[in-house]
């Protein structure tokens, strides 16, 4: 059985005294699951310094393709993995928009974090008018098999986060969600863990994370708030 995995998405939130805060709160309150929090660039070395000899893990949100060389503004998976770097988000939603990150550049991403032995966190999913479309599975086999392309998957995560449920407090219902997770599991191998992400709260992640294919979750909003990502560790940790 694949051991579940609760993974806290920042965004561009935080500050040095509310990440105290935070990460006092996580350590103290998460137990039984496997946790990481992906935070802003420049927090890692307070998150490394909190976290280290703590059960809780840390991660980024980006990386670049490139292992080194004149890419202003970047940061390699070799500078992640000497701060102990755990996991990288790689194609978010919000950097595969904003950013124009294309599935030939999340592929490279997702091969530039193996290299640097950060274990990638590949995020899929679909937009309201793809679902609407009935293209769902067409959208994420898509981004998933760019990623395949240059081999397995193993032991890196995916996590499925439909475009219309992020941020939005519209969540898939369980079974959307277990739909979409039972069709990416069978495209990957039984190690890879597969996330659900999208305004998964207290409140709706015991029906989401007792779905047969939902491996835990990716949290975004409610990653900040102690006491909610505290309770949403405890339903992983209730699940099978
Ligand atoms: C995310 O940013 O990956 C996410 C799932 O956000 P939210 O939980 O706020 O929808």
């Amino acid at each position: 059985m694949r051991a579940r995995l609760v993974a806290g998405n920042w965004k561009m939130h935080g500050s040095l005294a509310a990440n105290r805060a935070l990460l006092d709160a996580i350590v103290a309150g998460v137990q039984g699951v496997e946790c990481t929090v992906c935070v802003p660039f420049p927090y890692l070395t307070q998150v490394a310094e909190r976290l280290r000899g703590t059960r809780i893990a840390w991660g980024a949100q980006n990386l670049s393709e490139h292992a080194s060389g004149a890419y202003t503004g970047e940061v390699s998976a070799a500078m992640l993995g000497e701060f102990g770097c755990r996991y990288v988000l790689v194609g978010h939603s919000e950097r595969r928009q904003l950013y124009g990150e294309s599935d030939a550049q999340v592929a490279a991403k997702f091969a530039a974090a193996r290299t640097g032995g950060v274990t990638p966190i590949l995020c899929v999913g679909e937009t309201l008018p793809e679902r609407e479309a009935g293209r769902t599975q067409e959208v994420v086999a898509r981004q998933l098999d760019a990623v395949l392309a240059k081999g397995e998957l193993d032991d890196a995560v995916v996590a499925y986060e439909p475009v219309w449920a992020i941020g939005t407090g519209r969540t898939a219902t369980p079974q959307q969600a277990q739909e979409v997770h039972a069709f990416l599991r069978q495209r990957v191998t039984a190690a890879t863990r597969i996330l659900y992400g999208g305004s998964v709260k207290a409140d709706n992640a015991a029906a989401i994370f007792a779905q047969p294919d939902v491996d835990g979750g990716l949290i975004g909003g409610a990653s900040l708030k102690a006491q909610e990502f505290i309770a949403i560790c405890k339903f992983a940790e209730q699940k099978g």
